[in-house]
């Protein structure tokens, strides 16, 4: 056995034993940066294994299919089951506890994206995906290998777009369209351009519904992903959450409960935000 699958043995083992602590996930993604700087197939293996682990199905795919041959069934079979997240590919997965560092390659392309104060990490959230080879966006006809997949409220089909043509405002302009339904908007924001900036140049998120917009001291809160009961909890924001009036006031008595029964990626979803002024989180949930 090589030392890349042997380390990633022993944090498993760790996120395993302590019921996916927050510090046992953290482990898995500073080794997953560590195993994307490697280049060597060994370490690429052991990449998608790690991947998998983290609910990081999108990239696990993107780890695995360069190593797997014609001949090779079982990992075959693994690609195929993988190909059936791509709808979602990393939407899903488990957050990472404490801050964002990724390999080197990742930072360059992080480090390039306009900033989206509502929606600070879209690479995160899956928001924005990155592709292996250059897509044609069809706002500026550039290419681009990170495009938006999200929600675009326009009468066009558009399928493609850079984040610079969604961050200017230009996509939006030329197509007509909206990144947010307006009339889904949480009320208390009396500033019309802080409207505009989310509606015509913030990506959005994808529910299994109709996507609401949060509000919290007088203004839109920041995007901050996808979220079930353990993604809570890792976080330790458990208690602040069910403080929410979304949750105090809607779910009564059995709130605690509720929120328990809530799994990221399942049939009942959470999407979480963060007060960009006061920094509380707040909740937003639907159903299938
Ligand atoms: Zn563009
Ligand atoms: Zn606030």
């Amino acid at each position: 056995m090589n030392e890349y699958r042997q380390k990633y043995i022993a944090l498993k083992k760790e996120f395993e034993q302590t019921g996916q602590s927050a510090d046992s996930v953290q482990a898995l993604y500073e080794y997953r940066d560590f195993l994307e700087e490697q280049n060597t197939p060994e370490a690429a293996w052991v990449l998608a294994d790690v991947c998998e682990t983290l609910e990081l199905y999108g990239s696990a795919f993107e780890a695995l299919r360069p190593l797997v041959t014609r001949t090779d069934k079982k990992a075959l079979r693994r690609l195929a089951k993988l190909a059936s997240f791509q709808g979602t590919g990393d939407r899903y997965a488990l957050r990472r506890p404490h801050g964002t560092a990724r390999s080197s390659k990742m930072q360059k392309l992080q480090a390039a994206l306009p900033h989206f104060r509502y929606h600070p990490d879209p690479l995160a959230t899956a928001a924005f995906l990155i592709s292996s080879s250059p897509v044609t966006c069809e706002c500026c006809k550039s290419p681009t290998q990170i495009y938006y997949k999200g929600p675009f409220y326009t009468v066009a089909n558009i399928d493609t777009l850079c984040p610079e043509c969604i961050s200017s405002g230009l996509a939006a302009r030329k197509f007509d369209g909206a990144f947010q339904d307006e009339y889904c908007l949480e009320d208390g924001v009396t500033d019309p351009e802080k409207k505009e900036e989310l509606l015509f140049r913030t990506p959005g998120y994808q529910g299994w519904q109709q996507e609401y917009w949060r509000v919290h001291c007088g203004d839109y809160c920041a995007f901050a992903g996808y979220v079930g009961y353990r993604e809570l909890k890792q976080m330790e924001i458990v208690e602040e959450i069910l403080d929410d009036p979304v949750c105090a006031g809607d779910w009564g008595d059995g709130k605690e409960e509720m929120l328990a029964a809530m799994v990221n990626g399942g049939g009942f979803q959470g999407y979480l935000f963060q007060c960009l002024h006061c920094g509380k989180y707040l909740l937003w949930t639907d159903c299938d």
